[in-house]
């Protein structure tokens, strides 16, 4: 359990709450976490769990299911994360869209008005690009960056990029407004640590191979730093399936849910490697409680530079969009059909 501190609790304070577990025999231990001071106990029962409550200095409670994930896996509130204009987790259901890699300013844009057009809240775009293959388009580097603040300010969109590199945190924080950390990064501990030190907030998808467990433990590890601003994204895990690119686990979006505050995002796109399918499981995202999606779109699939059979039509992006809120609305608390975890 963790008894958070608030910022102006002095030394009496604290220790009138390690006193009052301490004086029950229960272990109480202080701690820093994030910049926040913290009471961490074992799991106490409610009349001990109140009466700490209402000491002075005690901010609020929450119980924690392990140490590992002190502050990903806490339960009792719902983080909402912003990224300029777009919010993640506030009970909307948010569109990153955009193409794999930006290719050039002229059609970032075409794509960037269009995505917007189709009712997208935020665009993507790949500056730096994880590729498989050293000899494929590695992206375009801080000239995408500038395409992309270019195409931000011109539709007013906010910009997802994602960064490989600790050393390029600065470079992308000026331009990007959620900085990505991609599969194949989740757990790149020094880019993590540092994504945690820095302010803007973080999209971080999941590792094609990880457990739950590590994913919430690679989250903590930029929550750990003083970063709270953490959105997951469930992008589709390796299987022995070879009909999609990744199988999606759809399971994951439910299952987080009932394991951390952090809002959770789908990516239909890389999970399936097939723009066929990511419309249906677009859908199905919403229906299990996703807070959105990030989706490729790119105006003229045939000639992106990467990723080309999972991109989408911005036309088609309007209907996922459109469909997703129908989903949703059948699902809105009155509607009856709500489930458990949303
Ligand atoms: C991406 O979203 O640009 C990407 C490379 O996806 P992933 O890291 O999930 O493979
Ligand atoms: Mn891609």
């Amino acid at each position: 359990m963790l008894v958070f501190l608030r910022p102006d609790a002095d030394s009496p304070a604290r220790e009138r709450v390690l006193a009052l577990f301490r004086g029950e025999g229960i272990r109480a231990d202080l701690r820093v976490l994030g910049g926040v001071a913290v009471v961490e106990t074992p799991p106490a029962g409610n009349r001990l769990r109140e009466r700490a409550a209402a000491l002075p200095g005690v901010e609020r409670i929450e119980s924690s299911e392990s140490p590992a994930y002190r502050l990903a896996g806490t339960r009792d509130r719902a983080t909402v994360v912003a990224a300029g204009s777009a919010s993640f987790g506030d009970g909307s259901f948010a569109v990153i869209a955009g193409p794999c890699a930006v290719e050039g300013g002229e059609v970032l844009l075409e794509i960037a008005e269009a995505v917007r057009a189709a009712g997208a809240h935020a665009l993507r775009g790949g500056a730096f690009k994880p590729r498989t293959s050293p000899y494929t388009f590695q992206g375009l580097g801080e000239e995408a960056l500038r395409a992309l603040r270019a195409a931000s300010e011109r539709t007013g969109l906010p910009v997802v990029t994602e960064v490989m590199d600790p050393r390029d945190i600065p470079l992308v924080s000026r331009h990007a407004d959620l900085l990505q950390v991609g599969s194949r990064n989740m757990q790149n501990f020094p880019l993590l640590t540092e994504l945690g030190r820095q302010p803007k907030p973080v999209l971080l998808k999941r590792g094609m191979a990880a457990t739950l467990g590590e994913f919430l433990a690679a989250a903590e590890y930029v929550l750990s730093g003083g970063n709270g601003k953490v959105v997951l994204c469930e992008r589709g895990v390796r299987t022995f399936g070879d009909e999609t690119r990744n199988t999606l686990d759809l399971a994951a979006v439910p299952a987080l849910r009932a394991r951390t505050h952090l809002p959770i995002l789908v990516d239909p796109s890389h999970a399936t490697g097939r723009a066929d399918l990511v419309r249906p499981l677009a859908r199905a995202a919403a229906a299990v409680g996703a807070d959105g999606v990030m989706v490729e779109v790119h105006v003229r699939p045939d000639e992106a530079l990467c990723d080309a059979r999972q991109a989408i039509l911005p036309t088609e992006l309007e209907s996922l969009i459109a469909e997703c809120q129908a989903v949703r609305a059948v699902l809105a608390p009155g509607a009856g059909l709500v489930s458990e975890a949303m």
